[in-house]
């Protein structure tokens, strides 16, 4: 499986983009950066999304990259995530206000996208991929999800705060050979972090914790771009047992 980053963090600024991983070239899982980094070759080669939740910094380029794929000449791109989700943002971005129902254009028989509800805790074959949505705790409907190919699994955690279900399904997952994990404030601001459904480096400690003895890659990102410096400072002194890396932009992995 080759992932992507085509952006990694809690907010924008310049240099600096909002949440999304492709998967093999065709796949995202969250669609916070896609427009702005793919070339529209790329873009055209995308078949479908995974969605986290409804937060904007996770979804705003399928708005740009549903315009971008309005040619008529294409199979609909598959927008997935639990039928909460597909509704908040039906209504609230795709409602013919902020922006044209692409789920009905040019077509209703071959719309540029189409909703696809998923069942949380449910395993999906797609496109030789083994995916699971896990739900998590963020202040909105959220989703973790675990995806496995060839007999490797990596979980990416959506926004977060503590939880313990993501774990288990990471404890029973098969051969889990990384985990991002989202790490969105300093501990500083723990009060914070806790009301905003989100975990601090320390807190990031206590739920590593929860993966027992199992020694995946630890990526962590959605680091809010005004506390970089502190979260950069407090993750290179942690000590948690684990092999920890701090996400980028633009990084590539091959598992
Ligand atoms: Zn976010
Ligand atoms: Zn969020």
């Amino acid at each position: 499986m080759e992932i992507r980053i085509l952006g990694c963090h809690g907010s924008l600024m310049p240099g600096r983009h909002t949440t999304s991983f492709l998967l093999n070239g065709r796949f995202l899982v969250d669609a916070g950066t896609v427009a702005s980094v793919l070339s529209i070759e790329e873009q055209k080669k995308l078949e479908w999304a995974l969605i986290t939740h409804a937060h904007l910094d996770h979804v705003k380029d399928i708005l740009f990259l549903a315009d971008n794929l309005c040619t008529g000449e294409r199979d609909p791109f598959i927008v997935m995530a639990p039928q909460g989700i597909i509704d908040l943002l039906h209504a609230n971005l795709f409602n013919n206000v902020i922006w044209p129902d692409f789920s009905v254009i040019p077509t209703m028989e071959n719309p540029v996208i189409r909703f696809r509800a998923l069942e949380p805790g449910t395993r999906y074959a797609f496109s030789g991929l083994s995916v699971m949505p896990v739900p998590v705790n963020h202040t909105v409907e959220t989703m973790a999800y675990l995806i496995e190919e060839n007999d490797c699994s990596v979980l990416i955690s959506g926004d977060t705060g503590p939880t313990d279900e993501m774990w288990e399904a990471a404890r029973n997952a098969k051969n889990l050979r990384a985990v991002f994990i989202e790490t969105s404030f300093p501990d500083e601001m723990e009060k914070t972090a806790a009301l905003a459904g989100h975990l601090t480096p320390a807190m990031v400690k206590r739920e590593l914790r929860k993966l027992g003895p199992l020694t995946p890659e630890i990526y962590l990102y959605h680091l809010k771009p005004q506390f970089c410096e502190p979260l950069r400072r407090q993750i290179a002194s942690m000590d948690t047992g684990k092999s920890l890396h701090i996400l980028r932009d633009g990084d590539v992995f091959r598992f």
